[in-house]
């Protein structure tokens, strides 16, 4: 297929002005490019269900091959695999900045944010130096952004580097639906919109933070998880209200800081998917920092208060009757599709009550030409889910074979201690009466658990009890969420807990605790 040459796009206004022109603008060159593409996409087509799209619209119509909305990890993997087959894409990103939620405001600063908790309080020091062991006396909240900032800046460099060197129009401005076809390009300020069509279309919008109407949000005493990363000041106490994976993760990562830290949620049970002797060793741990949970309990109101002694503060109040006081409150009930201003209508297209849209493996909506991808399509809502729907959404677009998502993907929970898990929970399987058992190894057997001064981690190999068929990995601990990899790949292969038995690993290595789980497995067997 012979391809004519793309201009490279070197900043989002010339992206704008080169490509995101109307029809009559639509020049020569782009046309050429148009009947390459088009043909390039006959010729590679194995997908039945890939949108077809005649020689005569492709030509005329449209100034992009795909158009993607929103610029997190499923918008930017679909964007560069469609340039990596040849086509022109424009991405189109209503922050100032690209990289979505996972770069700006979710994953990668509450993962760093983390580490340098971790690495200015001597965290994982203190098993061996003593509890009160830190490596910074009064850490700031300027102390752990430094690190935050430093990682923001440089993944958004590196993201940006990618969009140019594969001629990725990058488009400054907030997407909405004309047609089907036609997406209109809405610039912030005074410098109006634009629009321009594709034949394919990606949805890649993601989620906003749930914001339940009565609870008087101010990004400052009370905040969604948004707004953590911008506190000006740590809180000496912090209610936690919502004790999903993100109200755990921050209320875990604050409380070896120091900060007394109460979590509040209606449910008895925390993350009901992850195996309970993991959650309890959580709990178990976060009580070591002080924490508090209030579970069974649903906050019926939040108010704000000034308090002689304490300054500003805020005051729980919780349906039965109680209260809880802290200087500050995240509330964090969950996300939200960010579907509501893209006028979908107009697409012939709709969101459910959460703002999510229904899609096929391929991730295709009701309308076969227009994809959605990433935590806009609910569950699992993961950044490394999400790059990989992207993938399969955009090489299914243009016909090239794809196998879709494995339904096999580890879990990790960025929790102090990490937690990660693969596979089935010992309560899934009781409840589809699989018959199993259970191998486990404590870190604190292992060589290298010690070096570390980990003596809480575990990690735990549920088998089948009579094929010993690997049925899931479940870990608490320092690396979890790197070591459930070799878990994964085990289970992905279909291989046996005897595996483990007969491999040799590297020594010291927690990765030595499959071996020791396995070995205890099969003592309960009589293997
Ligand atoms: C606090 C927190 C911690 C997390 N930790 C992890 C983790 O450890 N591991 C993990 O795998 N996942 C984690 N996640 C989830 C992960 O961030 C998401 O799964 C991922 O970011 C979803 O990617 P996405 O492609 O759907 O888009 P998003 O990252 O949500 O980005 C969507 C982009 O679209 C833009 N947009 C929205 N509407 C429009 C419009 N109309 N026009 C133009 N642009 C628009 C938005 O501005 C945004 O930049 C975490 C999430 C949060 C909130």
């Amino acid at each position: 297929m012979s391809k004519a040459p793309r201009k490279r796009a070197t900043d989002d206004t010339k992206a704008t002005r080169s490509k995101a022109t109307n029809t009559a603008e639509t020049t020569a060159d782009e046309e050429s490019e148009s009947l390459d593409a088009l043909l390039g996409s006959e010729t590679s087509t194995n997908a039945e269900s890939a949108p077809k799209v005649s020689v005569g619209e492709e030509l005329g119509r449209y100034d992009y091959d795909l158009i993607v909305m929103g610029s997190g990890p499923s918008g930017q993997r679909a964007a560069i695999a469609a340039a990596k087959l040849e086509k022109r894409v424009a991405i189109i990103e209503q922050r100032s900045v690209i990289g979505g939620v996972c770069v700006n405001t979710g994953t990668i600063p509450s993962k760093t944010l983390r580490e340098a908790v971790m690495r200015l309080s001597g965290f994982r020091d203190r098993e061996v130096y003593g509890a009160s062991y830190t490596v910074k006396e009064r850490i700031t909240m300027d102390d752990l952004m430094f690190r935050v900032n430093h990682v923001i800046r440089h993944e958004i460099d590196t993201m940006r580097h990618h969009m140019m060197r594969n001629d990725v129009d990058v488009i400054s401005a907030q997407a909405s639906f004309v047609d089907s076809h036609t997406v209109r390009v809405n610039f912030s300020g005074q410098h109006g919109f634009r629009d321009i069509r594709a034949p394919r279309i990606l949805i890649a919008v993601g989620t906003e933070t749930t914001k339940d109407e009565h609870i008087p949000f101010d990004g400052d005493r009370i905040m969604t998880s948004d707004d953590i990363v911008d506190m000006k000041e740590l809180p000496k106490t912090l209610a936690v209200a919502g004790a999903g994976v993100i109200g755990l993760e921050y209320a875990s990562i604050l409380a070896p800081l120091g900060v007394r830290v109460t979590v509040i949620d209606k449910r008895t049970e925390l993350l009901s998917f992850v195996d309970s002797e993991v959650i309890d060793t959580l709990v178990y741990e976060m009580r070591q920092q002080r924490a508090t949970f209030w579970l069974g309990e649903e906050v019926s109101r939040i108010e704000p208060y000034e308090d002689d002694a304490h300054g500003p503060r805020v005051r729980l109040h919780l349906a039965s009757g109680k209260q809880v006081t802290a200087d500050k409150a995240l509330y964090s009930i969950g996300r939200t599709g960010a579907t509501a201003n893209l006028n979908l209508e107009a697409a012939g297209l709709s969101a459910d009550s959460r703002g999510r849209l229904k899609v096929n493996e391929f991730y295709q909506t009701d309308v076969p030409h227009i994809y959605a991808a990433g935590d806009v399509v609910g569950f699992p809502s993961l950044a490394s889910t999400s790059m990989e729907q992207g993938r399969v959404a955009a090489n299914h677009a243009f016909g090239v074979e794809v196998t879709t998502m494995p339904s096999l993907f580890p879990y990790g929970i960025y929790a102090i201690p990490e937690i990660a898990m693969v596979g089935k929970t010992e309560q899934e399987l009781t409840e589809a009466g699989v018959p199993f058992e259970v191998g486990k190894a404590h870190y604190r057997e292992i060589a290298r658990g010690q070096i570390l001064g980990d003596s809480t981690g575990f990690l735990k190999l549920i088998f089948h009890l009579e094929t010993l068929e690997l049925l899931g990995v479940h870990i608490i601990g320092e690396g979890a969420s790197e070591l459930i990899h070799i878990g994964q790949t085990v289970l992905t292969f279909g291989g046996s807990v005897e595996y483990f038995v007969n491999t040799v690993f590297n020594y010291p290595t927690l990765a030595e605790c499959y071996k020791v789980a396995a070995l205890d497995g099969m003592n309960r067997v009589g293997g």
